[in-house]
Order: structure tokens, then sequence, then C-alpha cells
């Protein structure tokens, strides 16, 4: 995967600024894979997110430093990951079948359209996410009528299919000791990544349009070299 130029970045992250962070997920993996937005939806959460830490490792070499706060003793903890960490296998099959007391529930991977549809600000979200990827249920209720402690199980088999769209790093806390499995949000982080180098380019372009009277689409086709020569030359 080659490297986003600095006016796609800039284009993404323009488009992007202020959306839900599904939009923002899909978007990028859109650029990433050379697919169209709806096309990226449909891929499931783990292959999207593959997609992304190709991307981040295409634009931003080197690990990903984040904090993490320890449920043992609240410190905050500054971690460095390296991206070989957040790499898992891609789901093999796309459905499989879960086995609960009499019940056999066919159901299938997640997508960033399953997510798309499902109101954040709904209380019932989680439930409704997991209801949407259950194809049928044999010796059991409707999909949409079955209990909590089955919608929880079949979130639990989701991320075994799916491994990448569940990546969890083993930390332990400098401070106390305390071990887990702490959650990584891809998706966050690559726009994190993102968004910090638009600010960046942005933060350039006003340098020097400010001191030279510069065009922003002239600043921008200058090499980065070029670009910092400049930068130097007026002290920013
Ligand atoms: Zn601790």
């Amino acid at each position: 995967m080659r490297a986003l130029t600095e006016g796609q970045l800039l284009q993404e992250w323009e488009s992007c600024a202020g959306r839900r962070p599904v939009v923002r997920a899909v978007a990028l993996a859109a650029v990433a894979g050379g697919h169209t937005f709806a096309e990226a939806s449909d891929l499931p959460l783990g292959t999207r997110d593959a997609l992304l830490v190709d991307l981040r490792t295409a634009c931003f070499p080197g690990d990903l430093e984040c904090l993490a706060r320890c449920p043992g003793c609240g410190e905050d903890l500054e971690v460095s990951v390296p991206v070989s960490d957040l790499r898992q296998p891609a789901a093999q099959e796309y459905e499989a079948t879960l086995a609960l007391g009499g019940m056999r529930v066919r159901y299938r991977v997640l997508t960033s359209r399953d997510v798309l549809a499902v109101a954040p600000s709904d209380p019932d979200a989680r439930c409704r996410l997991v209801r949407r990827c259950v194809l049928d249920v044999s010796g059991g209720p409707a999909p949409e009528e079955l209990a909590a402690e089955v919608v929880e199980a079949v979130a639990a088999a989701l991320s075994e299919v799916d491994p990448q769209a569940d990546i969890r790093l083993d930390l332990t806390c400098a401070v106390c000791g305390h071990a887990w499995a702490a959650p990584f949000d891809v998706p966050a982080h690559v726009w994190a990544d993102v968004d910090a180098c638009a600010r960046g380019l942005l933060a350039e372009v006003h340098a020097l349009a400010k001191a030279y009277g510069w065009r922003e689409e002239d600043i921008l086709a200058l090499s980065p070299a070029r670009r910092h020569f400049y930068l130097e030359a007026i002290g920013a």
C-alpha cells in the first residue's frame, strides 16, 4: 500500500472531520483499499481495520504512542504499541453457528454497514448491532427476541470469528503491577494520526501564507524539503 499524498490526506481529513467515527473508518479504509465508500461499508470490521493498520504503516511509520489508564490504580500509562501487535488473522469464515443449550444461532461477521444502521445514541445500540448479524435461530426465538445473555454470547463469538475487529493489548501497570487486556480502538488511533498530520500541514500553510502571501495550493505544491527550508527561513 502506498502512503496517502498530502492532498489526499487533507481531502479525507476535511470530508471526515465532525463525522461519526464509523464514517471516518470507512472513508479511510476505502482510500486505503481502493474501494468505494459503499464497498468498504460491506467489509467485515476486521478487514476494514486491517486496511487502516496498513494505511497507518504506509503514512506514519513507527510505533503508536498512546495513553492507557490502569484499572487497578488509575495511573495514566504511556504505552508504545508496535504496529505488528495490531495485526490479527483475517476472518476465514464470514458465517458461523453457535450452539447454546438446545438452540443453534447462525450469525455472520459485522460490517460497518451494521454500525452505520444503529444510532449511537440508542440505549439498546449494542443489542441491536449484535442482533443484526444473527441470520437464523433454530430451536429458539426470532433474532429480535433473543435474550440478553444469548446476545452477549454471540458478541463474544464474533470476536473469535473476526479477531482483527477486537484488538486487545496485554498491558502491565508499572506502578501497581496490575495486568489487563486493554481494548484498542484501531480506527480512533489512525484517525488521530491523520488529524494531527492534517493540522500540522495546515499550520505550515498558515505560517508561509502569512510570511510570503502565497496561496494555499502553491504552498502545498512545494516539496516538503522546500517547504521546510522556507519554514526555517522565517523561523517558524
Ligand atoms: Zn496500576
